[in-house]
């Protein structure tokens, strides 16, 4: 067998006395989409931190594509293939959306030992991505223009022109209409036919129920269930702690 894409084990994080995250373990194997559930402030955004390096975990070990992440910083880990778009879309508000997706590929991109993007291939990257998520027409807008599930569009498209390996994807549709999350849905399935691992971590049960090939429930910093999602919502641990709330 080959060695997961993201190996955690173990891992644990506090905040002061508040134990956070408790002996978390997590395999993610290469091309998987995960879905990550849990009740408000069960720990999945710290979790995505500790992965992320935005936040240093006290004990436990994270791998990814073969290599221990302990002590590399976020920039460090998003060199190395691993992504994430946030809760509340953090676009620089000064670029335009296509802006927005140059950053990526000059900063991180281009910074992998032996890749070099042309001004050229930059171009057309950019323009290839945001035809992929439906925003070629607002190219030259600044994100203050976009409507809600454009700036989720943007959120994600920035994750992607980093070209990682991993999205973990943090709650991508909240707030957005049912056509609106099946749009978004379909893009991310989309994302996953191209190669990327995705993680989604998702309060809308529809939207995780289609897009997840494996479902991982965390409730109190524990990892209650782990497996097919059809068996995990029917188990009455994950019932009584989260559907049922
Ligand atoms: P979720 O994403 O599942 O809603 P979080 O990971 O954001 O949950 O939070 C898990 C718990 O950790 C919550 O009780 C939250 O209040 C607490 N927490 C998260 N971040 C911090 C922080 N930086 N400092 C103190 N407590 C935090
Ligand atoms: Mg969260």
């Amino acid at each position: 067998m080959t060695a997961p894409l993201l190996e955690i084990s173990g891992l644990g994080k506090r905040f002061g006395g508040f134990v956070a995250l408790d002996g978390i373990n997590l395999a993610v194997a290469e091309g998987e989409r995960v879905g990550l559930i849990g009740p408000n402030g069960s720990g999945k955004s710290t979790l995505v931190n500790c992965i992320c390096g935005t936040l240093v975990n006290e004990s436990g070990t994270v791998r990814f594509n073969g290599e221990s992440l302990a002590g590399l910083k976020a920039h460090e880990r998003t060199h190395r293939g691993l992504a994430r778009s946030f809760q509340l879309p953090r676009p620089f508000t000064s670029l335009t959306v296509a802006g927005n997706l140059r950053v990526p590929m000059v900063y991180t991109v281009n910074a992998r030992p032996g890749t070099h993007l042309s001004a050229a291939d930059i171009d057309a990257r950019c323009a290839e991505l945001l035809r992929l998520v439906g925003l070629d027409n607002k190219a030259t807008h600044l994100p203050r223009d976009l409507t809600q599930v454009e700036m989720r569009k943007l959120e994600l498209a920035r994750a992607l022109a980093a070209e990682p390996k991993l999205l973990i994807a943090d709650e991508a549709m909240a707030g957005l209409s049912q056509a609106e999350v099946n749009d978004i849905v379909g893009l991310l399935i989309n994302f996953n036919e191209r190669g990327i691992t995705i993680i989604l971590i998702e309060h809308i049960m529809r939207a995780v129920m289609s897009f997840s090939q494996r479902l991982v429930v965390l409730v109190s910093g524990k990892k209650i269930a782990d497996g097919t999602p059809d068996v995990v919502i029917q188990d009455p641990e994950v019932e009584r702690a989260y559907l049922g709330q």
